[in-house]
């Protein structure tokens, strides 16, 4: 996705942009491309962005630890301010690693817009929390204590069992 320059958009009829989206986001480990769309608006000193967008990503159970398949499913929209104060990075590469703390809350006026990075951050915050692949999900059972200790001593026995076996036939 390209990188829209912001003035651009008070061009544009409306000041309105609309981008198609359906490709894979580089940072985002998905099982299908993200499909939707971002609506973009210059509302002057402001940036007002929403999408719709969905994918399906593989998350792992925090209960039984097993892989399932989760549909991402967003439809954010966010004002952006367009604030002069706010530093222009000269060096803006396009792709770029970006953290959760670092969410864009305000652009320079002249700045650019990341649609990829902000859809990117988007998805991030509507991962589930809490990741379970079912409601009725069950904790694999670990052996107790005493089942490991059971197993310890039929298997000791045997081992005698065989042992006294062998005298036996010896004698
Ligand atoms: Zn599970």
């Amino acid at each position: 996705m390209k990188a829209i320059y912001i003035p651009q958009l008070l061009k544009a009829s409306e000041k309105k942009q609309e981008i198609i989206v359906d490709e894979w986001i580089s940072s985002l480990e998905s099982l299908t491309p993200v499909r939707g769309s971002i609506q973009l608006r210059h509302g002057g000193t402001f940036l007002e962005v929403a999408a719709i967008a969905e994918t399906i990503v593989t998350l792992t159970c925090d209960r039984c630890l097993k892989q399932y398949n989760h549909k991402l499913s967003i439809n954010p929209s966010e004002l952006i301010w367009l604030d002069k104060e706010t530093e222009a990075e000269k060096d803006y590469p396009l792709e770029r690693e970006v953290s959760l703390e670092e969410l864009t809350e305000s652009l320079p006026p002249t700045g650019y817009f990341e649609p990829e990075t902000w859809l990117y951050e988007q998805l991030c915050l509507a991962m589930p929390l809490k990741q379970l692949c079912s409601k009725n999900c069950q904790r694999p059972q670990p052996l107790s204590q005493e089942q490991q200790e059971k197993n310890l001593i039929d298997g000791r026995w045997s081992i005698l069992e065989s042992l006294k076996g062998k005298l036996s036939t010896d004698n």
